[in-house]
């Protein structure tokens, strides 16, 4: 069975007991299968596990889902319960944040100026922050990520290793619907014929890999040839597509044939979708 635990209190008192390794998924909720693909790692390394359901508004900018973003708590922990997670911990944002007292974690520019964080300023020092405070609470041997959202997770191996946490940090392949979309909470917001245009974003990372794997574009005349592919998709507005090095993200070499993401953001009908493939 699954325990609903709304304070921080509660928390570490029912983890001061706990079997270890422990692990922990941090989430916003609206669980999909995405989601369940992180439950299912941790479940088969973890004797304890934690899944946090948090919508964090210091993650939002001016303007963005803050309000809309879709919350179900009954269905996320019927989902908990059907893939054995221990402990869904659902903090109200008092609770997180107590007295707004909290310790705001600044990144290197190099992992916030890049990518996603271009547009959505502050969003990653929003998601250190949250993931700060929640590493602390929770003190998890294991802590899961997904590579779909690739560039939080560099945020959060440099949060690993420059904030003395010790718990190891596992990546988790991407999860996609049927047609190859990522799947994503804010997926809920588009229709079928929405989907199956955003379906095209994994159409073009794929473009992109098979050009430099086949020898035929340099990444960066991958990056062209996707986004002029993209530029033909009715109704989709490419906010990046990039080729950035596995190491760091930093910029690629024209030479790289391995080694790398192609990552992209697009707009499509007012909702925001990101995805990414390793070449
Ligand atoms: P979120 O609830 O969107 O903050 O996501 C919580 C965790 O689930 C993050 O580590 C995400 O990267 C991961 N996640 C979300 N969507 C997917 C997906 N399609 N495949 C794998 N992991 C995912």
């Amino acid at each position: 069975m699954t325990v609903l635990i709304k304070t921080v209190n509660e928390l570490k008192s029912k983890l001061s007991e706990c079997n270890k390794p422990l692990g922990f998924i941090p989430t916003m909720g609206s669980l999909h299968d995405g989601h369940i693909s992180l439950i299912k790692v941790a479940k088969d390394e973890c004797k304890t596990l934690v899944l946090s359901n948090f919508v964090n508004k210091l993650q939002f900018g001016q303007g963005e889902d803050f309000e809309k973003y879709p919350r179900d708590i009954e269905s996320d922990l019927k989902i908990c319960e059907d893939n054995k997670v221990d402990i869904m911990f659902v903090p109200s944002h008092e609770e997180i944040y107590p007295n707004e007292e909290i310790e705001i974690v600044t990144l290197p520019v190099e992992l916030t100026d890049i990518l996603c964080g271009k547009t959505r300023k502050n969003h990653f020092q929003g998601v250190a922050t949250v993931l700060h405070r929640l590493f602390n609470i929770v003190n998890a041997d294991f802590v899961y990520f997904g590579e779909k959202d690739l560039q939080q997770l560099y945020v959060v191996r440099w949060l690993v290793a420059n904030k003395s946490f010790s718990a190891t940090v596992r990546s988790c392949p991407i999860i996609r619907e049927s047609n190859g979309l990522a799947c994503s909470t804010r997926n809920k917001y588009l229709t079928k014929d929405e989907k199956d245009t955003a379906a095209n974003i994994y159409k073009a990372l794929k473009l992109a890999k098979g050009n430099v794997r086949s020898g035929i574009f340099t990444p960066g005349k991958a990056t062209l040839e996707s986004l002029v592919f993209l530029s033909k998709i009715p109704k989709l507005k490419v906010e990046y597509f990039e080729a950035k090095s596995k190491n760091d993200l930093s910029p690629v070499s024209e030479k790289k044939v391995s080694g790398f993401y192609f990552l992209t953001a697009v707009h499509l009908s007012g909702i925001r979708l990101i995805d990414n493939i390793e070449v």
